[in-house]
């Protein structure tokens, strides 16, 4: 990891390794909130004055300026992160970016899977599964379906100042990938020492809904009108991107959607 505290802006530069959705977790006991906030791009390359893999955070309308995918190079100027706690890159506030070369590679097959992630609301309809945090190390740290998400805990929801922090890892991907593990289930801290365990039945409500969707992603790639590969969304329509279109049917989730946020409610 690059850490460069209380340093303004960085120059940065190199290939990227995978692109990740860069999502926020508010946990509440049995509750919990979504914040999406864009991408997390892992860049094999120099930053500062210091070379190796760093995480740089950018916002959904570079994204779909750019259509990253890993493979590409890039470079660009970040600031150091404020607080670690709540973010998974290092390094955010981007500006400068540039495309100094394309990708040459297809999707591959994976996993991992690669490739131009789809839009954010595509993750939010398509729901998460836990991902076991050393599986999501050792495997899944390029593929476009996995995710890091930094995780605020309100532990007493009538005293909302006392909070915990974690990272949470996710699987947006195919229920079918050999590489997934869900790992233990996970206990949300409540107030007077009692605690919620989220067990498997709750991965399987965030995704049911998927039903027939079509689980080998691979077959879903479509090019945009810049003649660069996307996936297909949920309903199998191109990007949300410019359409309007953002809520695929028959989510089991009432979704209660601010800016750029949802509250996830249970009703089944
Ligand atoms: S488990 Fe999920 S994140 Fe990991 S490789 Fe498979 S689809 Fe990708």
């Amino acid at each position: 990891m690059i850490t460069y505290p209380g340093a303004g802006k960085i120059s940065w530069s190199g290939r990227l390794v995978g692109v990740q959705p860069r999502i926020r977790l508010l946990r509440s006991f049995d509750e919990r909130h979504h914040n999406y906030q864009g991408y997390v791009l892992r860049v094999n390359g120099t930053c500062g004055d210091q070379a190796g893999e760093f995480l740089i955070a950018v916002g959904h309308g570079a994204h779909e300026k750019h259509c990253f995918r890993a493979g590409m190079e890039l470079s660009g100027q970040s600031v150091p992160v404020d607080d670690p706690r709540m973010e998974a890159a290092e390094f955010y506030k981007t500006s400068g970016l540039k495309v100094l070369k394309d990708a040459e590679d297809g999707p591959s097959a994976g996993p991992p899977f690669f490739g131009v992630p789809p839009d954010l609301p595509t993750y939010r309809a398509r729901g998460h599964r836990r991902l076991d945090a050393r599986t999501y190390e050792a495997k899944c740290t390029a593929c476009i379906w996995g995710c890091r998400m930094p995780v605020e805990i309100i532990v007493d929801h009538w005293n909302p100042s006392q909070k915990k922090y974690r990272f949470e890892t996710f699987c947006y991907g195919p229920k079918s990938c050999a590489a997934y593990r869900a790992g233990p289930t996970r206990r949300v801290p409540g107030r007077k020492g009692m605690s919620w365990t989220e067990e498997d039945w709750v991965d399987e409500d965030a995704t049911s809904h998927r039903g027939r969707m079509i689980e080998d992603e691979n077959s879903r790639w479509s090019r945009t009108a810049k003649r660069q590969l996307v996936m297909l969304n949920e309903m199998g329509n191109g990007s949300a991107w410019g359409t309007g279109l953002i809520f695929a049917t028959g989510l089991r989730h009432n979704l209660r959607q601010t800016n750029d946020s949802t509250c996830d409610i249970r009703i089944g």
